[in-house]
């Protein structure tokens, strides 16, 4: 049977950020209690004495690193009883370089964290100020070194580009101030203005300037190869990681996020908490988005609805049985966003019992002719995957397989 990777979505941080449009909210701190109480119930729900495998475990938010270390312990505790963790499982915590101490993050490593990803966003004050971020870059370097001595070895930095009056040199400076902290792993951003935020609402009424996607794309691009150069491999559309001598294979290089691999494999996986959303037998689900809506759910205590044998929430509000031929189209819009690996001939065939040539022999010619796809063959099996120049055009190919 496969093993899910396991989602648990945080949803309190300090302040709002201006661009963010996350399931997340301020000043609900005193709720977070009831919600591990309600996280820890749900996961019983859900698990279902059926001890399911579980190779990834990801607590992603809002900010994880505002529970304190005996309430992410006890979610933790939760979890290794009602799931079987692999020996090697990934377990990833969110946190905000704001919120977190030297004696935090050792706590952290002996709960069994293994991995933690920072929002770094921008080493610029004036970026990290218009972004309404909480941290400085000095608290920046300061936590990463703590994370360091309290003996993580699996660090991810998140930056974003394009944001309103970021020059290219300004952006680079980030980048190689980011990259003096030597991290695993990258993830990379271009700043997407959404509806109903604050920097919606500023740049609608012009009170920022729009990003401009010329330069966004300049800055993309120079990324790239500065992080190339830099000695990483770009696995993922937004994502870069280091390899490793144990494990010479570029197409996953060694830190790459093993949670984040199986959303983009299109494999099984369970979230857990307010907003949170799972893929498992063939249903996609997500839960309802309100704290105290979803605290209730779990405390009425009813039975899951069972559409499914396995694994729907007392909390969940939406759910979609996915059809095959959704399956496979999702699996080439996800596949495709692994800019090394691709989709493999082999493994689209031995899941879907068809070529890639016979369900969507048309779209990958058109896109071949294009020159945005590529065929690369690897240890005996070939991928279909995207060519370099259609990185930033990746929106245009993945919707050529959705009719
Ligand atoms: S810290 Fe992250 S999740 Fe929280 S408001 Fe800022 S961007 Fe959103």
């Amino acid at each position: 049977m496969t093993a899910y990777a396991l989602y648990l979505h945080i949803p309190f941080c300090q302040h709002r950020c201006a661009y963010c449009d996350f399931t997340t909210y301020a000043g609900q701190d005193d709720k977070i209690p009831a919600y591990v109480g309600a996280l820890i119930r749900e996961i019983e729900l859900v698990a279902d004495k059926k001890k399911v495998a579980a190779k990834s475990i990801f607590f992603g938010g809002g900010t994880p690193s505002l529970l304190a270390p005996n309430q992410l312990a006890s979610v933790m505790d939760a979890l290794r009883a009602n799931f079987n963790l692999m020996p090697d499982a990934e377990i990833s915590l969110e946190a905000n370089p704001g919120t977190v101490t030297a004696a935090y993050l050792r706590e952290l490593h002996e709960i069994g964290f293994n991995r933690i990803s920072f929002g770094v966003q921008s080493a610029h004050p004036d970026d990290l100020l218009l972004l309404e971020r909480i941290h400085d870059f000095l608290e920046v370097i300061q936590t990463v070194h703590h994370a360091r001595q309290a003996g993580f070895t699996n660090l991810s930095l998140d930056l974003i580009f394009g944001l309103p009056e970021q020059s290219l040199q300004r952006w680079q400076e980030t980048l190689k101030q980011t990259l003096n902290l030597n991290p695993e792993h990258l993830s990379i951003y271009a700043l997407t203005i959404e509806e109903g935020t604050p920097f919606g609402n500023w740049a609608d009424r012009g009170m920022i300037p729009l990003p401009d996607p010329d330069l966004a794309a300049d800055m993309y691009e120079w990324a790239s190869e500065f992080l190339i150069e830099s000695g990483y491999v770009q696995y993922e559309i937004s994502n870069w990681a280091k390899p490793s001598n144990l494990q010479p294979s570029i197409f996953q290089p060694f830190y790459a996020c093993k949670h984040n691999l199986q959303y983009w494999h299109n494999l099984p996986y369970l979230g857990f908490g307010a907003g949170a959303h799972g893929y498992a037998n063939g249903m996609r689900y997500s839960n309802t988005l309100g704290v105290s809506k979803y605290i209730n759910a779990l405390i009425a205590k009813e039975t899951p609805i069972k559409e499914c044998d396995f694994p729907l929430s007392p909390a969940a509000i939406y759910q979609e049985k996915i059809d095959t031929k959704t399956e496979m189209q999702e699996t080439m819009m996800l596949g495709l966003r692994l800019t090394q690996e691709g989709v493999s001939a082999d493994t689209f065939q031995a899941r879907f019992g068809h070529s890639l040539k016979d369900v969507f022999g048309k779209e990958i010619d058109e896109l071949l002719t294009l020159d945005l796809l590529e065929w690369v063959k690897a240890a005996g099996s070939k991928k279909i995957r995207l060519t370099s120049r259609a990185r930033i055009l990746g929106n245009q190919v993945f919707h050529r397989f959705v009719e």
